[in-house]
């Protein structure tokens, strides 16, 4: 099988933009919001945003099985408080479900959190919970800086996030950790915001002891890690100054990262310096760079032709497009084997 762990909901019905956008103007003017009954989505708009798009591309570069969540542009936890976020995410998560349902054979859920800037992500678990219980969400994703780059949250491993760690160890499921939209001018979304808060959520856990407290919590770093495998050299360096254990035996039981690298010496370097059990396979496919590469003629985010042109053995790769996803998403490997896969 091949498993895409990062692939976010980009293309739903234009009606959700523009409920979104009601919901906004509504934060200054309450009579212009709109209330949740006014979203309409049917199940046949649901089908045709995904059959043409991801599910076609899917289908195209050989890929089986997406873990399915929330555009993650549009989480964009900074706007609004609390509760305006907890019904955006309710209502992004129940699409996610929804198309789930409907490609139960190639779309498996995994949940935005109803973060918001100065809340305790205790005030997330009940969304967690639903998603998990009564969707069968495999994962979350975990944004570490939910004002939308300011950084006013503690890091990763203060005890601030604990609550959310607690209910991801009881329910088995790792984190994605993944920022949304960029409000501080300083930092394009993609190109440096999501770049940036990689490497920072790689150096907050390495600076940290997060992973005594939490042996088995496990966090996927997208993107290629950011910077991390790059500059593997300068961690293991500022590990070793601050008298951590070496970072396999600090890091690698609990941190993974994924293949959004768009192009072949990105995936050449991160498959050679990050040990295989610890890169899963990813394409983020219909996301930022949705363009065809020149030098190629393929597009930069079919990924899959960079593993498979990568220098690794049968078996290595096996462990990219499975194995290492079935490990670390323990209830997408429950939901494959109750199907006799
Ligand atoms: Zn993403």
């Amino acid at each position: 099988m091949i498993i895409d762990i990062h692939g976010h909901y980009t293309t739903a019905p234009p009606a959700l933009e523009a409920w979104r956008n009601r919901q906004i103007a509504g934060i200054a003017d309450r009579a212009m919001a709109p209330s949740v009954s006014e979203l309409r989505i049917g199940d046949d708009e649901l089908r045709e945003s995904i059959a043409g798009n991801q599910l076609g591309k899917m289908k195209e570069r050989g890929i089986d099985l997406t873990i399915f969540s929330p555009r993650a542009s549009f989480m964009a936890h900074h706007i609004g408080d609390f509760n305006t976020s907890a019904t955006w995410a309710a209502i992004n998560n129940e699409l996610c479900h929804r198309v789930s349902r409907l490609f139960p054979d190639h779309f498996i859920g995994a949940a935005m959190l109803p973060q918001s800037p100065g809340a305790d992500p205790a005030s997330c678990i009940p969304e967690l919970e639903r998603c998990v219980k009564e969707y069968g969400f495999v994962a979350v994703n975990l944004n570490p800086d939910p004002s939308g780059g300011h950084w006013t949250s503690p890091p990763l491993t203060d005890r601030h996030w604990y609550p959310v760690y607690e209910k991801m160890v009881e329910y088995g499921i790792p984190a994605m950790i993944h920022v949304s939209t960029s409000c501080n001018a300083c930092f394009h979304t993609t190109g440096a915001h999501y770049i940036n808060a990689d490497t920072t959520a790689f150096m907050q856990c390495l600076s940290g002891d997060l992973f005594k407290d939490f042996p088995t919590l496990k966090f996927v770093i997208p993107h290629g890690g950011g910077a991390a495998p790059y500059h593997w050299g300068r961690y293991r360096g500022l590990a070793q100054e601050m008298k951590k254990p070496l970072l396999r035996d600090h890091l690698l039981n609990n941190i993974f990262f994924d293949t959004c690298v768009y192009h072949q010496p990105g995936i050449d370097l991160l498959t050679r310096v990050i040990p295989v059990e610890n890169v899963l396979f990813a394409s983020e496919m219909i996301g930022a760079v949705r363009g065809i590469d020149p030098e190629t003629g393929h597009h930069y985010d079919d990924t899959k032709r960079y593993i498979d042109a990568a220098n690794l053995s049968g078996e290595q790769r096996h462990r990219i497009y499975e194995g290492n996803a079935r490990r670390v998403y323990s209830r997408l490997d429950a939901a494959l084997a109750a199907k006799g896969l």
